[in-house]
């Protein structure tokens, strides 16, 4: 403690060492705040900040880290009250629209499946979009049967199922030839900016310059993926499969020929399912649990954030929503910029991929960007000027996964589903399942195993 006139000054990092003060060592900010609070009437003022040494022992070995073959060991209860076990033939782990596909496929297979789910992810934060406009063949018919199935679902039950057109504009001759690449696959038209009135909305900006050409995709697509998922859990349920909400995967690991699930049950208490079969739809959480089976998947999060407007009135051709419109510059530090109208409510939904995927990647998932909003606002009011009196309703933010899909029989994986998940997931679980169950499924299947190359959309993302 250092006295000048008649001020006494002690520095943070003294205090850790005093106890003459009576209040014992203390690190914390808040310990030192109260502290302030304590001896500022004794005419004792405290100078910087604690200084907390680097740790001088770490009480691990290498060898306890890798190679690591023995699983953690979970305590899950107090005064010798032990987890229940249930033998189980199926356990799917995340209920998003990978887990709640399967979930439905699986059911109708026979196959009893269980269903965890904690929390919402991805599903329930997109944007609700679905087309077969792809630069590889093999996703676009991926794509189409998922198309069907939508279809087919919205017959059965109201899903807010509608066929819209995908619009990408042409900014630059390496995308216009990406485009035209892809009309060998897919229903699509090329039209020039003179005409993007008539072909994509009357309130389109006349003065636009920024695209040489817009592809317009047809046979795309828009659902309320809320609704789809609850309907396919219906279908589950019905068919003999049993959902956990709110019941977390706690670990996962083999046993002989099986698995054992510990799972923390909605109300805190542990379950041990005994499964003969588990699948991995985990979404951005994905990867935590393949390691402890011991695969490398390598897949990663990555923040993708969204908007919504205000209720609209429909602005496309024909009095019609408006589709899918997207912009697939490098611009501000992000690569796409896209959004339709929600025919349900007449609202714009759109969403930006940022540049540097893996820069946002840890960031909370309420926070939002201004740069996001600075550039939808100036996409979106290049397209329709009209848009710029238009308040957003609502700004969020979810995870896509990246960089590749693993659907794979063999390891139990069905994850990195990318910003292709929605739209995806149903036809694949329904090969996933055929595969499972000895039916025949395409030859690309394969590519999408861990061995695979994970039938990568480059142009098109
Ligand atoms: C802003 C945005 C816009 C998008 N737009 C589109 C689009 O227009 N079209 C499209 O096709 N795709 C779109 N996507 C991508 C799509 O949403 C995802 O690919 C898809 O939702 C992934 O589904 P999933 O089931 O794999 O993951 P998730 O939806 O994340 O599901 C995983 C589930 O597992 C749960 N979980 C996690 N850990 C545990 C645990 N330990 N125990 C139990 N449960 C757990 C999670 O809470 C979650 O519910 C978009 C994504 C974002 C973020």
């Amino acid at each position: 403690m250092k006295t000048i006139g008649d001020r006494k000054f002690i520095s943070a990092d003294e205090i850790k060492h005093t106890t003459r003060l009576g209040m014992g060592a203390c690190r914390g900010k808040r310990c030192i705040k109260r502290l302030k609070t304590t001896l500022a009437p004794k005419g004792i003022q405290i100078v910087g900040d604690a200084t907390p040494r680097g740790p001088l022992s770490n009480q691990v070995s290498m060898g306890e880290l890798y190679p690591k073959d023995v699983p953690e060991t979970y305590i899950t209860g107090v005064n010798g009250k032990k987890a229940r076990i249930e033998k189980i033939p199926v356990l799917i782990a995340g209920g998003g629209m990978a887990g709640s596909s399967l979930f439905r496929y699986m059911a109708d297979a026979g196959l009893k499946p269980v269903l965890l789910n904690f929390g919402r992810g991805a599903s329930w934060r997109n944007i609700a979009g679905g087309r077969t406009a792809f630069s590889l063949p093999e996703i676009a018919e991926i794509a189409e049967m998922n198309h069907k199935i939508f279809q087919d679902l919205h017959a059965y039950s109201n899903i807010d199922y509608r066929p819209i057109n995908y619009v990408n504009f042409a900014h630059d001759e390496k995308t216009l030839k990406a485009l035209e690449a892809s009309m060998a696959w897919s229903d699509a038209f090329m039209i020039e900016p003179k005409d993007f009135q008539k072909e994509i909305s009357p309130f389109m900006n006349p003065k636009l310059s920024t695209y040489i050409a817009a592809q317009i995709t047809r046979g795309c697509w828009q659902a309320t993926p809320g609704k789809t998922i609850d309907l396919l859990r219906k279908m589950g349920i019905a068919k003999g499969g049993t959902i956990k909400e709110d019941c977390e995967l706690i670990s996962i690991h083999k046993n002989g020929n099986g698995f054992v699930a510990l799972v923390r049950d909605h109300d805190k208490s542990y379950v041990e399912y005994h499964a003969d079969n588990f699948v991995n739809a985990l979404g951005p959480t994905g990867e935590k649990y393949t390691r402890q089976l011991g695969i490398y998947t390598g897949i990663y999060p990555v923040k993708h954030q969204a908007f919504i407007t205000r209720r609209l009135p429909w602005m496309g051709v024909n009095g019609d929503p408006l589709g899918m419109l997207i912009d697939r510059r490098n611009y501000k530090g992000f690569v796409a910029v896209y959004g339709q109208q929600l025919a349900e409510t007449g609202q714009i939904i759109g969403c930006a991929s940022p540049a540097v995927d893996p820069r946002e990647a840890d960031k909370n998932l309420k926070y939002n960007s201004q740069d996001f909003i600075e550039i939808a606002s100036e996409v979106f009011s290049g397209w329709i000027p009209q848009l710029s009196s238009v308040g957003f309703q609502a700004v969020w933010a979810g995870y896509y996964v990246e960089p590749r899909m693993f659907i794979d029989t063999k390891h139990g994986l069905f994850t990195g589903l990318r910003g292709q998940g929605f739209m995806l997931s149903m036809g694949l679980a329904k090969m996933y399942v055929d595969e499972l169950t000895g039916k025949p499924v395409p030859e690309y299947f394969k590519r999408l195993s861990l061995e695979g190359d994970g039938l990568p959309e480059k142009a098109f993302k």
